[in-house]
């Protein structure tokens, strides 16, 4: 059985593709700093081992592994999705941004991918494994005052070539950019909600409707199989057509 490691799993993104890759027969472990969030997916799935950890801390992060590879035994690790971080764009003015808000987003997001993959390639090349950073279409466009959100999409793309040509042939490494994505049922209970979403909104995406973590789980499943054996370096951006739009004002 494949097993992986999924951070941020216990919600969101991280928490669909943790839920495609069980229903795909995987062995999933999951990181996350929301303790409830992390109680409610353990009770959820008993299956999983689900760790309350956060990447941003070199500490935590090598406490996380320990059970992790008690959790592996003798194996090693076939996925690692880097998947942890602030999703909230919006940093306000640059003039008023403070180092502290600053340092916070580029460690969950740079420092915390640095910290998982350091930890996990050891796990990786025993399996020859491969890892899948989530960056954003942030890294190649933006809206304004997102500087501090945009710095670590843009870093995490860049470091996911690096690593695809620095850790093959046994690891492949590649890099998906979302788009919008809609992640409202995808909470903790106490921040579930239904998503309600303009018609406006809908149509302004080529594929007439706003994205799911299934769609990004579909592409995670994809990448870490054999079928993507040829693929690294990559980096795959799935907005539903969006940044293929040309936009101007009439
Ligand atoms: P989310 O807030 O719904 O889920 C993120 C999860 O990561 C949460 O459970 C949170 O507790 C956890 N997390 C945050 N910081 C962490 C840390 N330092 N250590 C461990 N866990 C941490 O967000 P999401 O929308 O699912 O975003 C997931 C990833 O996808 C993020 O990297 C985000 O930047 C990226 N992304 C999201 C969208 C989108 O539209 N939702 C678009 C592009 C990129």
């Amino acid at each position: 059985m494949k097993s992986a490691l999924i951070t941020g799993g216990a919600q969101g993104i991280g928490k669909g593709i943790v839920q495609r890759l069980r229903a795909d027969g995987w062995r999933v472990a999951l990181f996350d700093l929301d303790k409830e969030a992390v109680a409610e997916a353990k009770a959820d799935d008993p299956g999983l081992l689900a760790a309350v950890v956060d990447v941003s801390d070199e500490c935590a992060v090598r406490r996380g592994f320990e059970q992790l590879k008690d959790w592996l035994g003798d194996g090693g690790l076939d996925l690692l999705v880097s998947n942890a971080g602030i999703a909230d764009p919006q940093n306000g003015p640059i003039e008023n941004l403070s180092l502290h808000d600053w340092r916070r987003m580029l460690d969950s997001h740079v420092t915390g991918a640095f910290l998982v993959v350091r930890q996990g390639v050891p796990l990786l090349r025993k399996a020859t494994g491969s890892i899948v950073l989530m960056s954003s279409i942030r890294a190649l466009q933006s809206e304004p005052e997102t500087e501090a959100y945009a710095a670590s999409k843009g870093a995490l793309l860049a470091m996911s070539h690096a690593l695809a040509v620095s850790l093959g042939p046994d690891i492949r490494v590649n890099c998906i950019l979302p788009g919008w994505i809609e992640t409202a049922a995808y909470q903790k209970k106490e921040n579930r909600s239904t998503p309600k979403h303009t018609e406006a909104e809908k149509a302004q995406h080529p594929v007439g409707r706003i994205g799911d973590p299934e769609d990004i789980a579909g592409l995670v499943a994809f990448l870490a199989s054999d079928d993507a054996g040829f693929i690294t370096g990559q980096r795959f951006v799935i907005d539903g057509g969006m940044a293929a739009r040309l936009i101007y004002t009439d």
